[in-house]
């Protein structure tokens, strides 16, 4: 059997990525994990934050929002209701919407609209955060 994985990632509107590599950092619900090939079927949801890969020794990095990761021995597809290469992250974006979901945070009474609000902020740090790292 084939040492690399069959990578994809995919958002409602396109197909983000389709490598082999050799090794994927997913940030799941529960935490980090790591995904080589072999490795047994599983599914997980995405938490939001940054997924990296590896191929011919070098590191990448994708910022994920909301959806799951299926994971089989030769494949692991992340189907993400937002995704980004490092690459394509508009940083001054980010920066406004960070902006305006901390102005929400502090306005909402709304239970759900804060929770919202909650979740825009962590979209918008995880952006600025990777693509400061990797951009
Ligand atoms: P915004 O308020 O700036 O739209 P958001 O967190 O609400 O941010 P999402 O709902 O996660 O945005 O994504 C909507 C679409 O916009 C997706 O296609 C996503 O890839 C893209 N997108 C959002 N923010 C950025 C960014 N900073 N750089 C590049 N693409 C972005």
């Amino acid at each position: 059997m084939a040492d690399t994985i069959k990578f994809e990632v995919v958002t409602p509107d396109q197909l983000i990525l389709s490598e082999d590599v050799d090794y994927v950092g997913v940030p799941g619900i529960q935490g980090q994990f790591g995904v080589l090939s072999n490795h047994i079927p599983f599914l997980s949801a995405l938490a939001v934050g940054s997924l990296y890969y590896r191929k011919d020794g070098q590191v990448k990095y994708l910022f994920v929002s909301g959806g799951f990761a299926e994971v089989s021995p030769d494949s692991l597809t992340i189907l993400a209701e937002s995704a980004e290469k490092a690459e394509d992250i508009d940083l001054t974006r980010a920066q406004k919407a960070k902006e305006r979901a901390e102005e929400r945070v502090q306005r909402e009474k709304d239970r759900i609209e804060f929770a919202q609000a909650q979740v825009a902020l962590r979209r918008a740090i995880e952006r600025i955060n990777l693509k400061e790292k990797a951009g």
